[in-house]
């Protein structure tokens, strides 16, 4: 059920269901790390905060989130057991609404991946196919959502993870302008891309909660202080006369036929609407991947020195001396693929190489970025496919660069700091979710949601919407 569905329910009795199905589900989906009782929810509701949209709904937070005297691993050995003393600011402003955190949704570890497999903590299958990968990094928010464990959770998005297995699963996902969400409890991947932000059932149900989670942190001295609007008041906006963009870039680059099938359907869908399509170019988009994985490589290096086993997190024992124990704590506390971007990242940093790695790479980031800026200035909003291609089989991109390249769509749009949204839009022959994404201009969220929304509403009643999950 939907966040706007329910509020004419009774919340207790969704609350004891939402129970009873995540402990159905869970066996064959694993989308949670931890997950609480009856008892252990109660202990955090606020009665107080009154009524708000949100109050009484339960939510599943993406565990790389800190919530206060609960587990909080970013699904990673090495966080194990961390219980930390305080709230993201994320997760203080849904408790303050009166939400109710039922669990922490698994991921890959360290939000480091596209398929959930790299988890520390086991992999998310699909719920449209369990020989598949729910996506990632967020894939157990979307795959909980998808599977009806959950009416919304909050993902996080550096590269793609929210907009990426919103697609797989077959659900609304919502990446922020950065800096429109705070970080403040968020365990950093790259700094300069975190993006928290909601995976919803529907586009209405991601305003409501953006609504909430979006705004200024003194905590989070990038947050920016723009008014945040009432993100659920142009939902219905006719969409006449407006300008879609279509970068031509975007058409090759592995595109599989069937995902390209669905964005040319979702075109159509639009020029019903009287949207106009435009032809753009965004001609840096080939350095994308590459860029992106110069600067959060960099980045991620950085933010992951500070897990050495003292203060908090996992410890190797039997060490000889100080030194060693670092060492021995992070070769095993560390799984393969943050020893990868550990080491590239501290590579492109490094002294002989920082100048032909990182500071090109932050060159043609701003390329990129201009790129977009450029465009907005023909059309109001750009339309992409989300992933090249529907979810994949669990195992079948063994090859790390192969895995890279499924962010060809979704980095670029990261590396501007953009907000845009991933909304189901069809299906392949196999009956999995195809999703297209809508990027916006900086703080036009109203107007990507609203693009996202009178798409929904214009194919509510379409075949592909019958579907179901077989969870
Ligand atoms: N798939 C991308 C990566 O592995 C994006 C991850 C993310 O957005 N957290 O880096």
């Amino acid at each position: 059920m939907s966040i706007k569905e329910l509020q004419k329910q009774d919340k207790v009795k969704f609350l004891a269901d939402t129970l009873d199905r995540i402990k159905e589900v869970e066996p064959k989906l694993h989308a949670f790390v931890t997950t609480l009782t009856a008892e252990d929810v109660k202990k955090d509701y606020r009665s107080e905060s009154g009524m708000t949209k949100l109050s009484g709904i339960p939510v599943g937070i993406k565990d790389v989130l800190c919530t206060r005297n609960l587990r909080t691993t970013a699904s990673a050995k090495m966080l194990d057991g961390f219980i930390p003393p305080y709230d993201a600011t994320v997760v203080k402003k849904l408790k303050d609404a009166g939400a109710i955190i039922v669990g922490k949704n698994n991921c890959d570890a360290w939000a480091h991946g596209a398929s959930t497999e790299n988890s520390d903590y086991g992999v998310t299958p699909n719920p449209w196919d369990l020989t598949r990968v729910s996506g990632g990094s967020s894939g157990g928010s979307a795959a909980a959502v998808a599977a009806g464990e959950i009416p919304y959770s909050i993902g996080t998005d550096t590269g793609g993870s929210i907009r990426q297995p919103a697609s797989f699963c077959g659900v609304v996902g919502l990446k922020p302008t950065y800096g429109r969400v705070s970080r403040y409890g968020l365990i950093a991947m790259a700094s300069s891309l975190d993006c928290p932000g909601p995976i919803t059932q529907t586009v209405e149900d991601a305003a409501i909660v953006l609504n909430t989670i979006a705004g200024k942190d003194e905590k989070d001295a990038t947050t920016s202080d723009s008014p945040v609007p009432d993100y659920t008041k142009d939902l219905d906006k006719s969409l006449k006369g407006m300008k879609i963009g279509v970068p031509k870039e975007y058409f090759g680059l592995g595109l599989d036929k069937e995902v390209e099938e669905v964005f040319r359907n979702s075109l159509k869908v639009y020029e019903k609407l009287g949207v106009e399509i435009v032809d753009i170019t965004l001609p840096h988009t080939e350095y994308g991947v590459a860029a992106y994985y110069i600067i959060m490589t960099a980045e991620t290096s950085s933010n992951l020195g500070r897990y050495d086993g003292v203060k908090y997190g996992y410890n190797a024992k039997e060490s000889k001396d100080l030194i060693d124990s670092y060492f021995k704590t992070r070769d095993e506390g560390f799984g393969d693929e943050a020893k990868r971007r550990i080491m590239l990242g501290t590579y492109v940093l490094s002294s002989g190489y920082y100048d032909a790695y990182y500071l090109k790479a932050a060159k043609v980031r701003r390329l990129i970025h201009d790129d977009f800026i450029k465009a907005f200035e023909k059309v109001d909003v750009i339309l992409s496919p989300v992933a090249p291609t529907p979810a994949f089989k669990i195992g079948e991109k063994a090859d790390p660069v192969s895995m890279y390249l499924a962010d060809v769509f979704t980095a670029p749009v990261s590396l501007a700091g953009l907000p845009a949204v991933s909304i189901p839009a069809g299906f392949s022959k196999d009956k999995l979710p195809i999703g297209i994404q809508i990027i916006g201009p900086h703080f036009e969220e109203s107007k990507i949601l609203n693009v996202a929304h009178m798409f929904e509403k214009a194919t509510e009643n379409d075949e592909w919407r019958k579907n179901k999950v077989v969870v």
